[in-house]
């Protein structure tokens, strides 16, 4: 953070030197979005259609949890038209930003797109806190609260779980949102953002039904990761019972034995042929539990952010969604 706020200023500085800025509506006046994650990118992308550039802050690739942002970044943020973002630990650094540099355009947050849930601490599940306490036995506490010292000056969000984008249901409403802003940002073109917007919200509503009716032919609805859960809003919507190492944005990578044992247990006594895994993970416990078990591993891609190669093939969060549901076809039961 010091890092953060030592670039703040030397940009504050520079700015202050500079002679005067070029002209912010230099595209023939079409609007500058930048967008901090990849779903925000991607619904934004969605709903200007060609109307408008949109940037994606967060370098394909890299961990959405422990990205910094550059200079460039913070001008880019400061002088675009819309500025997007989630609102939550993934992009908690944007506080920082947006309390040290005045946005010259307006801001959204993903957050305020949707009904919010609170982070859950399922059975089994590592505490937060779980490598000061040497895996004691009230690592299993269930419902634990969060501490008040991880504010960080979000507010509402403390404690609510950010990870909005995963169920494809909020997708559909932060998209919609987005389109609605931009169309009142830019009149001239608000007809092409609304049927944008709604174009994509369809598409994604439809894959939103092709999840239900999959989960609904399913006889269990259980089903255990062996890694970092920040699938709480998909989980909630399609009704799913889940078992999982860690929360969602967490850094723990290593579980207590209790923790590997209590999914091993959960895994045989299901019978469930799958131990599931997130993206960029190097999917060590999922491993171990599904070798104790004698079962297979799979990944779900949450979607926090999305690899180079992924960018380049044209990845959409749709198409990794879609991708997910094939794979859920392939191995959940
Ligand atoms: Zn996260």
């Amino acid at each position: 953070m010091k890092k953060l706020m030592l670039c703040i200023c030397c940009i504050l500085l520079l700015v202050g030197c500079a002679p005067a800025a070029p002209a912010p509506e230099a595209d023939e006046g079409r609007l500058r979005i930048v967008a901090t994650v990849f779903p925000a990118y991607d619904f934004a992308r969605a709903a200007v259609g060609d109307g408008a550039e949109v940037a994606l802050l967060l370098p394909p690739g890299v961990e959405s949890h422990s990205y910094e942002p550059t200079p460039a970044d913070i001008l880019a943020v400061q002088n675009c038209d819309l500025f997007i973002y989630l609102g939550g630990e993934s992009d908690a650094w944007v506080d920082t930003i947006l309390t040290a540099v005045q946005p010259r355009g307006e801001t959204l947050r993903m957050v305020d797109c949707v009904d919010l849930l609170e982070e859950e601490h399922v059975e089994g599940m590592q505490a937060e806190r779980g490598h000061d306490r040497e895996g004691h036995d009230h690592d299993e506490d269930e419902h634990h609260e969060e501490p008040e010292e991880d504010s960080h000056g979000l507010g509402e969000v403390t404690g609510m779980d950010e990870h909005v984008w995963t169920s494809p249901a909020n997708a559909a409403e932060i998209t919609l949102a987005i389109g609605e802003r931009l169309a009142e940002l830019d009149s001239a073109r608000k007809e092409a953002y609304r049927e944008n917007a709604e174009a994509y919200a369809a598409e994604l509503t439809d894959l939103d039904q092709r999840f239900e009716a999959f989960f609904d032919a399913q006889p269990s609805r259980t089903i255990v990761f062996g890694d970092r859960f920040p699938l709480r809003y998909f989980a909630e919507r399609y009704d799913l019972d889940y078992y999982a190492a860690f929360p969602g944005c967490g850094t723990q990578t290593e579980p207590s034995a209790a923790t590997i044992a209590y999914l091993t247990e959960k895994v045989r006594a299901e019978q469930l042929p799958t131990v599931w895994y997130i993206e960029f993970s190097n999917h060590l416990v999922a491993d171990c539990i599904a070798e104790a078990t004698g079962t297979q591993t799979a990944m779900f891609h949450t979607c926090h952010n999305v690899s180079k190669a992924e960018i380049e093939s044209g990845a959409t969060y749709l198409s990794l969604m879609e991708r997910n549901l094939e794979v859920l076809q392939q191995y959940f039961a």
